[in-house]
């Protein structure tokens, strides 16, 4: 089963195209890392399969459905650390509820506890379940998003440099942690990363962009000198 079609896809802003030319079939069940470099269209990728963007031409269709049509509870998705909210005045076991019921609310149901809190466990995040989100480091606040989105239990995961602005331990415990979401629920993940390495040895298909699509396929073949410097020779990468 084919999880995500993309067919001619091109992205903008306003007229001039972000990313173009983009093809390729995820199969259901596979980890995918998108690899660019700054400003070469990842996140902007990312949230036209979430479906926030509009694509300029061209169409996306999840699981053989449009993707106008999907349930949207069949997508999670973690932003990047740096735009996490800790200002915001809940705690991290409110803001797992939130995930489950796609709202805020002052009254949670038992049953909601459990689910949030077993959520919470399966992330090692239990222990600071009370605490408010503006007194967590940040691979913490990170673990907490993730519950937030485990707890829904998508069929695909989309992740902004999950890992990233956290320390080495947690950075290794976080890709730990979407490897076995990926296994245990055969769940789809689509991941945006600056880690060659963690691409190389934890995913089964590497999105290679740059303005356009530079590679789609295994991540042997991704990470051959030709076809990363096709994706970073450019406005002086090295
Ligand atoms: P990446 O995630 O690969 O760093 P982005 O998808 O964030 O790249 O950005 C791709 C390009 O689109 C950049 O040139 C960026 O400046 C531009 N861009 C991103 N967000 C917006 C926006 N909301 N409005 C206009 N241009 C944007």
């Amino acid at each position: 089963m084919i999880a995500v079609s993309v067919n001619n896809l091109s992205i903008s802003y306003n007229t001039e195209a972000v990313v173009s030319n983009l093809n390729f079939d995820i199969p259901e069940a596979s980890y995918v890392a998108i690899v660019g470099p700054n400003g070469s269209g990842k996140t902007t990728l990312l949230k036209t399969l979430l479906g926030i963007i509009k694509p300029k031409t061209g169409n996306i269709s999840l699981f053989g459905e449009d993707i106008n049509k999907i349930n949207p509870l069949w997508l999670g998705y973690v932003p990047q650390i740096k735009t996490l909210d800790r200002s915001f005045p809940a705690t991290a076991i409110e803001l797992v509820v939130s995930g489950l019921n796609r709202k805020w609310s002052s009254f949670i149901k038992k049953s909601d506890l459990k689910t949030a809190m077993e959520a919470l466990e399966s992330v090692g995040a239990k222990s600071f379940a009370r605490e408010q989100l503006a007194n967590l480091s940040g691979g913490q606040l990170q673990r907490v998003y993730l519950a937030r989105c485990f707890v829904r239990k998508p069929k695909i995961l989309l992740l902004d440099e999950p890992a990233t602005g956290v320390d080495l331990v947690c950075e290794t415990s976080i890709n730990k942690l979407i490897e076995n979401y990926n296994k245990e629920n055969n769940a789809t993940i689509i991941m945006v990363t600056h880690d060659w390495s963690a691409a190389y040895h934890h995913t089964q298909l590497v999105l290679l962009i740059n303005k356009e699509q530079v590679f789609f396929g295994s991540p042997d073949e991704a990470f051959s000198d030709v076809n990363l410097q096709k994706t970073f020779s450019h406005l002086g990468h090295n």
